[in-house]
């Protein structure tokens, strides 16, 4: 269901929740095109997935869960977002130093969000970001800054979804 097809008739392009501009394509056939422009905005590109992706692969070898939250500092606030691909996303503030996490579910996000934190301190000197192909504006060294959070991807929830993703026919009648 919902696949579309035919020719690809535009290629407009949309900023997604990492505030990367991608093109986004139209085809003649595609009875989910909302839905499908929809989710492009609320996820991030490739890239900006692949550059989390990889943060939490380095966070990874950081402290252990109770090493990690014990080394946050008083006030370190953490705000999750489960986004339309089912993945959360978290936010970690502490100290004027703000992360982010990606993850399948809260508890994983959590703890990176430590970890990254953490390594945005400068935990994690020891691993030189191995190369990570990441765009110019995020070409900086693991251990220095923060992750910059864009408001603006945040706060894409309050919004509710245009439609209900087409429900499996299956549901269970209540
Ligand atoms: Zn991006």
């Amino acid at each position: 269901m919902g696949v579309p097809s035919g020719e690809i008739i535009a290629r407009p392009m949309v900023a997604r929740a990492c505030g990367c501009l991608q093109e986004f394509q139209h085809y003649t056939v595609d009875k989910y095109r909302e839905q499908r422009k929809a989710k492009f905005q609320k996820t991030r590109c490739p890239v900006c997935v692949a550059k989390l992706v990889e943060e939490q692969r380095i966070a990874a070898t950081l402290p252990k869960k109770g090493e990690a939250f014990k080394s946050l500092p008083t006030g370190a606030q953490i705000s999750m977002v489960r986004r339309a691909d089912n993945t959360w996303t978290g936010t970690l503030i502490a100290d004027g130093t703000t992360v982010e996490a990606v993850g399948e579910g809260p508890q994983g996000v959590t703890l990176a969000l430590a970890r990254n934190w953490l390594l945005a301190r400068g935990a994690g000197k020891a691993t030189p970001a191995a190369a990570t192909p990441a765009p110019a504006a995020a070409a900086k060294p693991a251990a220095t800054a923060a992750t910059p959070v864009k408001p603006t991807a945040v706060a894409a929830a309050p919004k509710p979804a245009p439609a209900p993703k087409a429900a499996p026919s299956k549901a269970k009648p209540v």
